[in-house]
């Protein structure tokens, strides 16, 4: 057993494609943010295609509290999977790819300690390698998920995505998620895999945060 090795292992989970010959493609830090439901994993599997078409490997990330599927990261529809491998910081990657042949997903930013997707982005090491940064903007009471996105905004990202849902309870698009009221154990803010959640537009949520006080 390889005790004390790094957290984040070697790439046996790699989404690989040959890179031999010929240059990547320019490095990018996307970052992509938006309710549950709203596509976000299907925007990750165009996202590694093009990464592949620019001759670079990707590996995908989540974090190790997210428990459903394995190690795999599957979008609701079940249309799209790809190996996941859970971590809870990126301080060690023994990756046999360089740095300019990588492209890094990570899934589920929001609940990574604070500090963690900054330090990936500013990774001296990593500067020729392109990053998508998948996450949800608020928690159940609409609030800021954490630090993630600030940490990602701040370092000045090449592309923002904003992706909507459908609202559930109107024809409006949905920008929030929200919570059933008996599924939730309140010291947490969304768990992941819980079936308990549904997309909200902004008007609804409201009405929802109003009738669950
Ligand atoms: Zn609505």
């Amino acid at each position: 057993m390889d005790r004390g090795a790094s957290p984040v292992p070697k790439p046996s989970f790699a989404l690989k494609r040959s890179t031999d010959g010929v240059p990547p493609c320019k490095a990018t830090t996307t970052v992509v943010v938006g309710p549950m439901y709203a596509r976000k994993t299907s925007y990750v599997a165009g996202w590694v295609a093009e990464q592949h078409a620019g001759r670079r490997e990707v590996y995908v990330y989540k974090p190790s509290l997210d428990t459903r599927d394995g190690g795999t990261v599957r979008t609701h529809d079940g249309k799209h999977e790809f190996p996941a491998m859970p971590v809870d910081n990126f301080l060690v990657m023994n990756l046999s790819v360089p740095w300019s042949r990588l492209a890094i997903v990570v899934e589920e930013a929001q609940f990574f300690a604070p500090g963690v997707l900054k330090q990936l982005v500013t990774h001296q090491r990593m500067l020729e390698t392109s990053f998508l940064i998948v996450g949800l903007p608020n928690d159940r009471h609409m609030q800021p998920f954490g630090t993630w996105l600030a940490e990602v905004l701040s370092m000045s990202p090449t592309h923002v995505v904003m992706k909507r849902g459908t609202c559930e309870r109107c024809p409006n698009d949905a920008e929030f998620t929200a919570a059933h009221s008996d599924v939730i154990d309140p010291s947490k803010k969304i768990v992941p895999g819980s079936d308990g959640y549904f997309p909200l537009c902004r008007a609804c949520m409201l009405e929802h945060m109003r009738d669950s006080l």
